[in-house]
């Protein structure tokens, strides 16, 4: 599926249409009901602003309760339109460096609060197992490497004053023919790196990192570990880079700051995981990546409110 703009633009305006494709992702062998997981006589139950009966209602023959594709999902308990998620999935799974929420606020005209809510909603479904599939596996290369994000303290001095002005550590694990993995780490000691990358990493893998402490011993584990020494010689250094771990720090930086101009510890992780996305799926088109957060929307039913 290449879903560009222009065959995606039909979905941003009419709610009827939007609410058939999210069914037609989600429910890809038809409807189901999310409470007797029945496929037999479900009937759809006709739009009537009248009678305040919305699009996208189903009615369960078997058991009798209705449903809608929202149920289970980042969508659950939201009044906001789906033509309006749609739109700001879309923005997200397009903007590189991200999008902030007053963007989307402005975009779709809605509350900054309902946006801010929108966003981390949609982070959720960009968010996969890190434990789905080793890196380097076969004998690629594995780049292992660490830096600090945010920590202004007079940006965020109205926050959480313990954690004020603290930076906090993101440690990168990127395989050179395929995809990253980030982790929000308490310090940088070797028991904690290496914990994070053993499961993670394929043992056939070579891994490459700087000369930091933390890593040594960490060839015990796998093919090889190289340090990068910008003293050695030039073919080395073609091989032993960072380049791809550094690359991926400075876009993930340029989001944090550039975009969301801080990001609170708390959070970090959630904004990890759309960078991750956006890396992993970087040869992806923009309606690509948009079905993959879609589908993502499944099970990630987010407890803001007390559940009904
Ligand atoms: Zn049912």
């Amino acid at each position: 599926m290449t879903m560009n703009f222009a065959e995606l633009a039909p979905y941003f305006s009419d709610e009827a249409k939007a609410i058939e494709f999210i069914e037609s992702l989600m429910w890809p062998d038809g409807a189901v009901c999310p409470h007797c997981e029945g496929r037999e006589r479900l009937s759809r139950i006709k739009a009537n602003p009248e009678k305040r009966v919305r699009h996208g209602l189903w009615k369960c023959g078997p058991c009798r309760k209705q449903f809608t594709v929202k149920i289970g999902t980042i969508f659950e308990g939201s009044n906001i339109p789906m033509t309006k998620w749609l739109m700001a999935i879309y923005m997200m799974c397009t903007a590189k460096k991200g999008v902030s929420a007053s963007q989307i606020e402005r975009s779709l005209g809605i509350s900054y609060k309902a946006a801010w809510f929108l966003c981390h909603r949609i982070r959720e479904a960009m968010k996969r197992d890190p434990m789905r599939g080793l890196l380097g596996g076969d004998g690629g290369i594995v780049e292992i490497d660490e830096t600090y994000v945010g920590g202004k303290a007079r940006n965020n001095r109205h926050k959480n004053k313990k954690t004020a002005g603290q930076k906090a550590i993101v440690m990168t694990l990127i395989d050179r023919e395929g995809e990253a993995r980030t982790f929000m780490v308490p310090n940088t000691k070797k028991a904690t790196l290496q914990t994070i990358a053993r499961p993670v990493v394929s043992g056939s893998a070579h891994i490459v990192t700087d000369e930091h402490l933390g890593y040594h011993g960490i060839d015990k584990h796998f093919a090889s570990h190289h340090t990068v020494d910008h003293s050695k010689t030039y073919v080395r250094a073609l091989i032993f880079h960072t380049n791809f771990a550094e690359s991926y720090h400075s876009l993930l930086k340029r989001a944090i700051i550039g975009t969301h101009h801080h990001v609170s510890q708390k959070h970090l992780p959630r904004y990890l995981r759309e960078r991750e996305f956006h890396w992993n799926l970087r040869s992806a088109s923009d309606g690509e990546r948009t079905v993959e957060a879609i589908k993502g929307a499944a099970g990630k039913r987010l407890m803001y409110q007390k559940p009904v």
